[in-house]
């Protein structure tokens, strides 16, 4: 066991200037606090933090993540408080045996690869220090180098297993390959115990008829590189059982085609002897193509920078060879932890021992491989997540703000739509509760149970927001269809107007809206479309009037005809002194195209542009008139305009027929049934109108009735 002073100068030795006041106050708290606790080896339960301090001080980490690494299992395991440690020892250090706490508590459960890779970003969101993550590191390696002593071989598994999925990776991930190597090998044993006895037993052989080529292969590469002046040092190494038995599995390769049983490895003084090197071995052994990977140009996104070749070696085999300097190899070695010796040498009174934290926040963010950069975590990146759990310990990952509703509709939509309140870790609360990382939630649903509209305050995952909105939107819809036809109801009933099914979609296919009457509808009770503007898209001579007159008789004047075939008429381009006529064949209207037709002893015939009476004048263009209609003023002449219309034979479909057009100002001067049948009438009716919008107006508001088959203007 370390004693109390071999730590203190531990730690001094890379950091003269240490509070080793604290250092010691921590020492005697933790070994106080654990009293007479006892690990599963028989040692007294203080050894444990103590070798996790020792084994961060070998990362020559600052003095407050030591504290912490000593105070680590105190709020877990004995009567300590955090309240105590924050008066002895602080507030920071505190949080820190909080967070270590904190990620102690949690169990690794599932086996599913993504679970473990959200159980990764998990932790890394938890240890919003990058220090507490690394005293679990430590914690978790003094652990496994225990681990032996427990006796349940299932308890073995389960804590190698956890190993092996959640820590040996995010040692990777921080560069620290050293650490990463030793978990996986301790661990590897108890997880896969046949596959790990087969494999020794096979690298046990292989080793033993290869060392005589280990030994060959590092005299000839002392031996060029001596000959080319580059100061060198050779090692080679075996490689670890855990990392081969995953290129066997993973990569479905034989244990006989394993170039790589050793790891050569070339450590050189700088970069430029790194590609020196790199020559002059491909100039003694034939390169392997393709397997040549230069991780010094471009660094992995922990940091690591080495260059990776495979050659033909002696006896024809396969040999790997790495080769990098010996910066490049400590930080191989002991990851970012050991960045700041090299990268900040200057300066050891500015935070130097842990600059390097923010080195590895760097080297996070600004990883070069886009692909991995996603696979790798980037930290900042997950403190604004929160990890939840659900009651079979699933995890769901949720942007931090996160409430209850959020995640019944990240379990599932129908979850969320149903759901009527929840439990976080057993505890009832409201459905609005904001979640915090490591909330195991329980949703209760119901079937009667209906999205809110006031959820959407405040939900914030996007998937809940729009479930919420589709649900309410689709609600709404339906209070403002309903609403909508009430009103129109009674508009129709102010303006005496019959109310119609059919007018409505006349309505929608004059405004363009699809989904016929239900959308305008919805637009009236929404407020987006007026009542009053519908009513006056079918009945247009609704707009001109102040006033609507109760159709209360029918009046068919006969006796109001037009003044026309006089100078009088307010057209332009007539010649004075030649009488005027409107010719009967089209009934040309104020607002119509228009044309003179002058002929001999009978004066002028106005026709429309397109009358088929113009057909016989194509080739008498001399007669021709060009003429137009005054602008109108109000007191303007009445003229005959002629609809074509069919009608249900129905009792009062006519009397309907005739009331709309007194309604709207029209007056009927003359009606012609043209046809007679068991259903139908066909009417030809001529209308004392202002002008030809008059006309299409009167029509219009003849088309929305439910007597009114079809209805089309006039013109012969
Ligand atoms: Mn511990």
């Amino acid at each position: 066991m370390i004693r109390q002073f071999e730590l203190v100068d531990m730690v001094k030795a890379y950091d003269p200037d240490i509070d080793e006041a604290r250092l010691n106050r921590a020492y005697v708290f933790s070994m106080k606090a654990h009293g007479l606790q006892k690990r599963a080896s028989g040692d007294p339960y203080f050894s444990h933090p103590l070798e996790v301090a020792g084994i961060l001080t070998e990362m020559q980490l600052d003095c407050d993540t030591i504290v912490t690494a000593l105070l680590h299992d105190t709020i877990e395991d004995t009567v300590a408080t955090y309240e105590q440690i924050e008066e002895l020892f602080g507030t920071d250090i505190a949080k820190m045996v909080d967070g270590v706490t904190k990620l102690s508590e949690l169990e690794y459960t599932s086996e599913t690869s993504k679970q473990a890779e959200n159980f990764r970003k998990f932790l890394l969101a938890m240890s919003n220090d990058i220090r507490v993550l690394l005293v679990k590191l430590a914690d978790r390696l003094h652990n496994m180098r225990t681990l032996h002593y427990i006796k349940n071989p299932e308890k073995r598994a389960r804590i190698s297993r956890e190993t092996l999925d959640i820590y040996a990776p995010l040692a990777e991930r921080i560069g620290m390959q050293e650490l990463m190597n030793e978990l996986e090998d301790l661990a590897f044993p108890h997880v896969y115990p046949e596959a790990h006895e087969s494999i020794m037993k096979r690298l046990d052989y292989l080793y033993a008829n290869t060392e005589n080529i280990r030994d060959e292969v590092i005299t000839e590469l002392e031996k060029i590189f001596a000959k080319n002046f580059i100061d060198a040092e050779v090692i080679g190494r075996r490689k670890q059982p855990y990392s081969i038995w995953k290129k066997i599995t993973y990569r479905n390769v034989s244990l006989e085609n394993q170039a790589d049983l050793f790891a050569f490895r070339v450590i050189v003084d700088d970069v430029g002897d790194c590609y020196k090197a790199l020559g002059v071995i491909h100039q003694v052994w034939q390169a392997v193509p393709g397997l040549l990977k230069d991780y010094i140009s471009m660094p992995k996104p922990n940091g690591y920078q080495s260059i990776h070749t495979v050659v033909i070696g002696p006896q024809r085999k396969r040999i790997e060879v790495q080769i990098r300097s010996t910066e490049m190899d400590i930080i191989a070695e002991k990851g970012v932890a050991a960045h700041w010796r090299y990268k900040n040498d200057a300066s050891p009174k500015d935070g130097v021992h842990y600059r390097w934290l923010r080195d590895l926040l760097e080297i996070l963010e600004h990883a070069a491989d886009p692909e991995e950069f996603l696979e790798h975590t980037k930290i900042a990146m997950y403190q604004n997540q929160v990890f939840c759990f659900t009651p079979k310990g699933e995890l769901i990952n949720l942007p931090s703000g996160s409430t209850v509703v959020d995640f019944a509709y990240a379990v599932h939509t129908i979850i969320g739509e149903t759901c009527v309140g929840g439990k976080v870790n057993g505890e009832p609360v409201q459905l609005k509760r904001i979640l915090s990382n490591g909330d195991q939630v329980e949703i209760l649903t119901s079937k009667a149970q209906k999205p809110h509209k006031s959820w959407e305050n405040f939900v914030v995952t996007g998937k809940a927001k729009a479930a919420i909105r589709r649900y309410t939107r689709q609600q709404q819809k339906q209070e403002y269809i309903r609403l909508g036809e009430e009103i129109l109801k009674h508009s129709f009933e102010q303006e005496n107007r019959e109310y119609t099914i059919k007018s409505i979609n006349d309505a929608a296919n004059k405004l363009t809206l699809d989904g016929g009457a239900s959308t305008v509808f919805e637009k009236v009770g929404s407020g987006e479309i007026s009542d009053r503007k519908v009513l006056e898209i079918i009945f247009p001579r609704l707009k001109d009037k102040k006033e609507i007159k109760k159709a209360s008789s029918i009046i068919l004047d006969t006796k109001r005809t037009h003044k026309g075939g006089d100078n009088q008429l307010p057209i332009k381009g007539l010649t004075p002194g030649l009488p005027v006529h409107i010719s009967k064949c089209c009934h040309p209207l104020p607002g119509d195209r228009i044309v003179g037709i002058v002929s001999e002893g009978k004066g002028i015939m106005v026709h429309t542009i397109d009358c088929e009476a113009l057909d016989v004048y194509t080739e008498a263009p001399e007669a021709w008139l060009d003429l137009s209609w005054h602008p109108k003023d109000e007191d303007s002449e009445i003229f005959i305009g002629r609809a074509d219309m069919t009608i249900k034979h129905v009792p009062g479909a006519l009397a309907s027929v005739l009331s709309i057009i007194a309604q709207d100002d029209g007056n009927v001067s003359n009606i012609k049934f043209s046809e007679r049948s068991a259903d139908i009438f066909r009417i030809e009716l001529d209308l004392e109108v202002r002008d030809a919008k008059h006309l299409t107006d009167i029509i219009s508001a003849l088309r929305a009735s439910k007597f009114v088959n079809t209805i089309e203007r006039a013109f012969t």
